[in-house]
C-alpha cells in the first residue's frame, strides 16, 4: 500500500506482528515493526512539544528512546507548523528518523475541554503528515465522575474509534479506551475495542490518578483492560512518564509509556528518582551518576532547565532498561517490591496487585529466578497461589510427617511420607527440597519474620492438603512452640495429631 509522508510517497507492507520474547508476570519484552523500523518494548515515548524542544528529537537515541510521541493537534493549530509538517513531513520536521507516534489533541480536551477539531480531520492530519502510529481524537474522562457521564464519554469515545478504523489502514492506530474508574465500562470498552481490532490498546483518562497518588485505583483500571485484550496486543498506558510507576505497570502488562513529565518536571525544579522526586532546590548532593550528575555540580544542574531535562532522561531510560532486565531473568515481582517500598501509595498499589494473583498466575512462566521474600505482599505472589493449587495433586495414604523444620524430623522411618513446611507455600515433600519455587525461597529467618502473613499462609496450604487426604492418610504435624500459637492450629487438630517440640 502507499503511504504518504509530506511529499514523499512510500510503500507500507507490513502486517502489524507483536513478537515476545521474554515474559514475567504479565509483563514481557517483546517488538512490534513501524514505517520506520522496529520498537523494543517495554518502552517509553519522550513527548516532544513541536513549539519548544528541550532536547532535540534527534538525540533522543542517546537515551534510550525507541520511538517519540508528538501532539498532531498542537502543530494542526499553529499555521506555520501544520504548513511545515504537511510539506516535509513529521520525521523531517521534528529531524529524527526514528518512529513517531502522533497524539490526536485528547489531552488538550481533558484540560480545556474542548478542541477546534473533529476526530475525521485530526485522524487525516495524521496520517498525511506521515504518523507511524495514530490516535483517535477519544474523549479522556477524568476518575469518579458520574457514571452516567463516563458511560455517554465511552460512547462517543467509541463512535470516534470506529471511524478511526475504518480511516485508517495503512499504518498502525491505537484504540484507547476510557470509562473513568468503572471496571464494567472500562472492560466494555476494552471488548469494543478489540472487536474492531487495533494494532496497540491504549488506556486512557489515568493522569488525575497518576498526579494524586492513586496508584491502587490505577491498579484496577489497568486490569480491568487488560485481561479484555488478547494477550498478544501491545498496550500503551496514555501519560504515565514516572519511572517509580514503570516496573508496576509492566508488571501488569503494560508495554509502551509515554513522558512530558521529563520537560514539565524539569521547568518546575523537579529532579526524577526511579523512587520518586525531589525539589532540586534542596538538593545539596546528586544522588546519581548520569553523564549530567556526573559531570556537573549541583549548583549547575540546579539553574539549568535543560541539564535538569537531560538528567530526568537518563534515569527514566535507566529504570526501563531495569525493568526489561528483570523480565528476562524472572524478577519482576522483587523489582516491584522494591520500588513500591518507595511509598505508602505505591506499596497500596502492590497490595491491590495481590487481589489479581489468580490471573497473574495463568500466563506467569513456570520457572525463573529464585524466589525472595521481601515483604507480606510476597505470600500473595502468584508462584505461591499455583503451588497451592498444585497441592491437590498429592494423594496420600498410611503414616505422614509434617514438619516445620529438619530438626523435628527423628523417627522419620515410621512415616510412609515426609513433608517440610515452609512458610509462605506450606507443605512440600523432602524430595522437592531443591525444586523451584519451594526449595528455591529465599527467605529471613524465622525469627526475623515480622509479619505473620507467610504462615498464616503456609498453614492454610497445609490444611488444605489435610482436607484433601482426609481420612485417607494418617498426619502428625511437628512444630515449635511458635508455630503452635498460630489460630490455624486448631483447625489443623481436626486433622493431625500436632506435637509440639
Ligand atoms: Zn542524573
Amino acid at each position: 500500500m502507499t503511504v504518504s509522508s509530506g511529499d514523499a510517497e512510500f510503500e507500507l507492507e507490513f502486517e502489524f506482528e507483536f513478537e515476545i520474547q521474554h515474559k514475567d508476570l504479565l509483563g514481557r519484552t517483546g517488538r512490534f515493526r513501524t514505517g520506520h523500523g522496529y520498537v523494543e518494548t517495554p518502552t517509553i515515548m519522550p513527548v516532544i512539544n513541536p513549539n519548544l524542544m528541550t532536547v532535540k528529537p534527534g538525540e533522543m537515541r542517546k537515551y534510550g528512546a525507541e520511538m517519540v510521541i508528538t501532539n498532531a493537534y498542537i502543530i494542526y493549530k499553529n499555521e506555520e507548523l501544520r504548513a511545515e509538517a504537511l510539506k516535509r513531513g513529521i520525521h523531517a520536521m521534528l529531524g529524527t528518523e526514528m518512529p513517531v507516534m502522533t497524539d490526536s489533541g485528547a489531552y488538550q480536551l481533558s484540560e480545556y475541554s474542548d478542541v477546534e477539531v473533529s476526530n475525521r480531520e485530526i485522524l487525516r492530519f495524521q496520517q498525511r503528515i506521515g504518523s507511524d502510529i495514530c490516535a483517535p481524537l477519544d474523549i479522556p474522562t477524568p476518575p469518579r465522575v458520574s457514571r452516567e457521564r463516563a458511560r455517554r464519554d465511552l460512547e462517543e469515545t467509541q463512535k470516534r474509534l470506529t471511524e478511526a478504523r475504518e480511516l485508517i489502514r495503512d499504518r498502525l492506530l491505537t484504540g484507547v479506551v476510557q470509562g473513568s474508574t468503572y471496571s464494567d465500562l472500562r472492560e466494555s470498552g476494552a471488548k469494543h475495542a478489540v472487536a474492531l481490532g487495533f494494532d496497540i490498546y491504549g488506556i486512557g483518562g489515568v493522569v488525575p490518578l497518576l498526579e494524586s497518588y492513586q496508584f491502587a485505583t490505577l491498579v484496577d483500571i489497568i486490569m480491568a483492560v487488560k485481561r479484555n485484550i488478547p494477550p498478544n496486543a501491545p498496550i500503551h498506558l496514555f501519560g504515565a512518564g514516572h519511572p517509580m510507576l514503570f516496573a508496576l505497570a509492566v508488571a501488569l502488562g503494560c508495554d509502551i509509556f509515554d513522558s512530558a513529565a521529563y520537560a514539565i518536571y524539569a521547568k518546575s525544579g523537579r529532579y526524577i528518582t526511579n523512587e520518586g522526586t525531589k525539589r532540586v532546590q534542596e538538593l545539596q548532593f546528586l544522588p546519581c551518576s548520569c553523564p549530567v550528575c556526573s559531570t556537573y555540580t549541583v549548583d549547575e544542574v540546579r539553574s539549568s532547565v535543560d541539564l535538569l531535562s537531560e538528567h530526568n532522561l537518563w534515569v527514566t531510560f535507566e529504570e526501563m532498561q531495569a525493568v526489561k532486565q528483570s523480565v528476562v531473568e524472572g524478577s519482576l515481582w522483587e523489582l516491584c517490591e522494591r520500588r513500591c517500598r518507595a511509598h505508602p501509595a505505591l506499596l497500596a498499589a502492590l497490595k491491590r496487585v495481590t487481589r489479581y494473583s489468580a490471573l497473574i498466575e495463568r500466563y506467569d512462566p513456570v520457572t525463573k529466578h529464585p524466589f525472595f521474600y521481601l515483604s507480606e505482599c510476597s505470600a500473595h505472589r502468584p508462584e505461591v497461589l499455583r503451588y497451592s493449587h498444585r497441592l491437590d495433586r498429592f494423594l496420600l495414604s498410611g503414616n505422614v510427617l509434617l514438619s516445620t523444620s529438619k530438626r523435628l524430623m527423628e523417627g522419620e522411618e515410621r512415616f510412609d511420607h515426609l513433608f517440610m513446611v515452609k512458610p509462605p507455600f506450606g507443605p512440600y515433600p523432602v524430595e522437592l527440597e531443591e525444586s523451584y519455587p519451594v526449595g528455591q525461597a529465599e527467605l529471613p529467618g524465622e525469627e526475623e519474620m515480622e509479619e505473620e502473613e507467610a504462615e498464616r499462609v503456609a498453614l492454610a496450604n497445609v490444611l488444605r492438603l489435610l482436607r484433601h487426604n482426609a481420612g485417607k492418610a494418617s498426619f502428625v504435624f511437628r512444630c515449635d512452640h511458635r508455630w503452635a500459637r498460630h489460630p490455624q492450629m486448631e483447625e489443623i487438630r481436626k486433622y493431625a495429631r500436632v506435637e509440639v517440640r
